[in-house]
């Protein structure tokens, strides 16, 4: 076995998604929280050449990454060569695929397990998609409190599980809809060939395209406050997005950060009424209007240094210096590998004229990859269901 190790910290939706795909995988890890204990951190810093994040795994004494490095060696196959892991069988026959592990996803496969179609789902590229990244939710039914987003997907997860579904960690890299059955190519292990397919792939974070973006994730740049939030403790940041996600991440890193700026690109938020409320009074963080980032300033030595800034009305430049980006600036639906498969409009979304069915029959759809209206946990829950029973009636007409 290999030797594993994990730093990580509670509350990191990151650490959890990392140790989950170990755990998929079969494997033993010793983890370690760096919230905990100082002198553990500062080690973790010296070993993880810079990076300023966690999770950081280690095989061997050898960095690997945080979970977005794992998920890669995940799905090219090159993690079961590392891990030594036994070759999959090649192809797998099925009734019913579902992509996504969301909230649209994993609905559908607590629908569809309970009816016993043994679904398949896929988890793709976001185990436990958007709400595994979001702290408190406060609007799902049921929850007088609110619920953590981890906590409740992984209760879905756990209750898909229960009624019989399987799970694959990986993501579809080729599929071809035109064929019975329908066929599903996946990165890292096998192909599936399916009588029925419900798209629940949803949204994955927006970048900025700015250079320095991708450099310096890791080093300074992040998508998720509640992961790396600490790293930033009396330091000064900004955060990128007017929306409910950007207020999030705000509010979240102010408990560590010294000052926190919300970078926005217009004069008005798109973030509820109950969200800018919060930042309004909250003391650390402040507000750039009508303004855009052009450029992340920094080096993977040490660190971001700041955000060239360039005012939209005025057209002025100016550099802003902070420590910390967080990018928080929407998403855009995972529906690439459907390209010239299913119906879409212009941005990608998938049509449904008949929801939930697609322009394939046999096909149904749910969730972020087709709403781009209301995009909420609780609606795409209520679209898995309605995917998950259209899957079944479309199933038992086959079969008769
Ligand atoms: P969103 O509502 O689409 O907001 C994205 C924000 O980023 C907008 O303010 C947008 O500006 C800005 N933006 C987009 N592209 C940009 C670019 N290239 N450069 C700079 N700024 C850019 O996305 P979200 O905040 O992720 O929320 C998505 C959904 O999840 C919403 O329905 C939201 O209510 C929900 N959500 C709820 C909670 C909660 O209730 N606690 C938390 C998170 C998310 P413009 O405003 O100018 O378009």
């Amino acid at each position: 076995m290999p030797n594993i190790e994990v730093y990580s910290k509670k509350d990191c939706p990151f650490c959890h998604k990392a140790k989950e795909l170990l755990r998929e995988k079969g494997q033993e890890f010793t983890e370690t929280d760096v919230e905990k204990d100082p002198q553990k951190l500062k080690e973790m810093l010296e070993r993880s050449q810079g990076r300023k994040t966690v999770p950081e795994i280690f095989v061997d004494g050898e960095l690997i990454g945080g979970f977005d490095e794992l998920r890669d060696l995940a799905n090219s196959g090159k993690l079961d060569q590392l891990l030594s892991l036994q070759e999959k069988p090649k192809e797998i026959k099925t009734k019913l695929v579902i992509l996504g592990s969301g909230t649209a996803g994993l609905t559908a496969a607590i629908y569809a397990a309970r009816a016993t179609l043994k679904p398949i789902v896929v988890e793709g590229r976001d185990p436990g998609g958007q709400l595994f990244t979001t702290t408190l939710v406060e609007n799902y039914p049921g929850f007088p409190d609110g619920v953590q987003g981890p906590e409740l997907m992984e209760k879905m997860r756990a209750q898909a599980e229960r009624f019989g579904t399987t799970f694959i960690t990986a993501e579809a890299s080729s599929v071809n809809l035109s064929r019975r059955p329908l066929f599903i190519g996946l990165s890292d292990c096998c192909d599936l060939l399916t009588d029925a397919l419900i798209v629940a792939t949803g949204a994955s974070p927006r970048e900025l395209g700015v250079k320095g973006e991708r450099e310096l994730r890791g080093y300074g740049v992040s998508t998720c406050a509640t992961c790396d939030g600490p790293f930033f403790k009396d330091k000064e940041v900004v955060v990128v997005g007017g929306g409910d996600s950007a207020l999030e991440e705000a509010l979240s890193v102010s408990k560590f950060a010294a000052k926190v700026a919300v970078i926005h690109r217009r004069d008005k938020l798109r973030a509820s009424r109950i969200m800018q409320e919060r930042a309004f009074n909250n003391k650390k963080i402040s507000f750039i209007w009508d303004t855009e980032v052009k450029e992340i300033y920094g080096s993977q030595k040490n660190g971001a240094s700041g955000v060239k800034l360039v005012n939209r009305r005025t057209g002025e430049e100016k550099e802003f210096s902070c420590e910390g980006v967080f990018v928080a600036i929407g998403h855009e639906p995972n529906t690439a590998v459907f390209k010239g498969q299913l119906e879409m409009d212009e941005h990608g979304y998938i049509a449904s004229k008949e929801f939930p069915r697609t322009s394939v029959e046999g096909v149904f759809v749910g969730g972020d990859a087709f709403d781009h209206r209301f995009r909420q946990a609780v609606t795409a829950a209520g679209d898995g269901c309605k995917a998950a029973l259209a899957a079944e009636h479309y199933l038992e007409g086959l079969s008769s």
